[in-house]
């Protein structure tokens, strides 16, 4: 159900929506991956970092059973009763609060120790929300999980439910699969829910354990910088799933369940046993998995200015192997290499999106302005350049 009200939704608060009581306000934080692209379906690692820019909900507590969600997104309220959660009849942002709800009354069922109560939504309470962001939508920064993460420890908290981060990552990544329809990992979520101020989240796909890893950034007087292309292209799908498809096949052609079953030493033999594109898209994916490791191993040893190398390699990789960068994701990077990024690569899925530039805090303007300069003189749309730092995870704000 959507409702209009008066105001303009950018402008809007809780109080102009909803007359319950404010009991609490969430956060969580949208993420940048640092490194390791494409390897999460192949069961591989990745190396996000929430971010400082986040998604926070106001909440109120209603008498009844029913979920109200209304956003500075877009005017009106949309609503959902606890009773009766589909997620094939959820739609627009606010199936992603609807779908945790859901998510949630899934999963719970499956918790160890959890009691009769606690173990389903049979007990929950009915919400208002009220969603605001600074995560900027569709920049390869994951505001999707930033609203998610937000709204699932919300209702963790506001329900009692005695359940861990990762498990409310993977109630996450169910909404996304199932009520929003987006066939995504849960790399996203682990992010938004784990991370941790000036330090980054070295993730296992197959096990998915999860370590928290200092970056030391700040003492390093080091920066990344997010530069947006807004670059959006139509076959962005089409390509994703070709890539997946290469992975699947060149896995079946080693004789092994995933690609992370592959190492450097056995590329060799990798190159004899398929078709030449096949085995650049598995080279891809094993030397990113070994850079994923090694970045977490240079940051150990060697400091955070040391990783530069491994992120410039990981852009070459996916321009020539897995063939998943456009030309303004390659200058971005090639312009901040050369004015005094430490490294830099495009970031997210590909076809577009985003690049990061890890940069000397002196260098940064210059960094930013070089690379305004170099799309103006290429005649591409100016993109939209922004340092993030890394942040906490989802918390409960007040
Ligand atoms: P991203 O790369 O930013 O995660 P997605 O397409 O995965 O891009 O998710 C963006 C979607 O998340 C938006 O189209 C919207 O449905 C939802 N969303 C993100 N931020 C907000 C917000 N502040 N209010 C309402 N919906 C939001
Ligand atoms: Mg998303």
């Amino acid at each position: 159900m959507s409702t209009s009200t008066s105001s303009s939704a950018g402008s809007r608060s809780f109080a102009d929506v909803f007359d319950t009581d404010v009991v609490g306000r969430w956060a969580a934080p949208g993420r940048v991956n640092l490194i390791g692209e494409h390897t999460d379906y192949n069961d591989g690692f990745v190396f996000p970092m929430a971010i400082d820019r986040a998604t926070t909900i106001t909440v109120g507590r209603r008498g009844d059973r029913l979920l109200r969600v209304a956003s500075t997104f877009e005017e009106g309220v949309h609503e959902a009763s606890l009773d009766d959660l589909d997620p094939g009849e959820m739609d627009g942002w606010s199936a992603y609060v609807f779908g945790i709800a859901w998510a949630l009354g899934r999963r719970l069922p499956s918790v160890e120790g959890l009691d009769d109560a606690t173990a389903s939504l049979d007990a929950a309470f009915g919400l208002d929300i009220f969603v605001e962001s600074t995560v900027p939508v569709g920049a390869g920064l994951s505001s999707s999980a930033a609203i998610e993460c937000a709204v699932a420890v919300c209702l963790a908290d506001l329900w009692q439910l005695d359940v861990t981060r990762p498990f409310l990552a993977s109630v996450g990544q169910l909404a996304e699969n199932d009520a929003v329809g987006a066939p995504t990992g849960i790399m996203d979520q682990s992010a938004s829910l784990l991370g941790r101020a000036d330090a980054a989240v070295f993730l296992d796909c197959r096990s998915l354990d999860a370590e928290v890893i200092d970056l030391g950034f700040d003492a390093a007087s080091l920066e990344l910088l997010v530069i947006d292309t807004h670059v959006a292209h139509a076959h962005a799908t089409g390509g994703y799933k070709a890539r997946r498809a290469s992975c699947e096949k060149g896995a079946a052609l080693m004789g092994v369940p995933a690609l992370r079953d592959v190492s450097v030493d056995d590329l060799p033999r990798a190159a004899e046993v398929m078709d030449d594109e096949t085995f650049r898209r598995v080279r891809h994916i094993v030397t990113e998995n070994q850079r994923v490791l090694d970045t977490v191993r240079t940051l150990r040893t060697s400091g955070p200015a040391a990783i530069g190398p491994l992120l410039d390699a990981s852009h070459v990789s996916m321009r020539d192997d897995f063939e998943i960068s456009v030309p303004e994701l390659d200058l971005a990077v090639s312009t901040a290499q050369a004015t005094g990024a430490v490294g830099a690569r495009m970031t997210g899925g590909g076809f577009g999106g985003s690049a990061i530039a890890l940069v000397p805090t002196e260098a940064r303007d210059a960094v930013a302005s070089a690379v305004a300069a170099a799309f103006a003189d290429a005649g591409y749309a100016a993109p939209t350049i922004f340092a993030v730092h890394a942040a906490d995870g989802a918390r409960r704000l007040d």
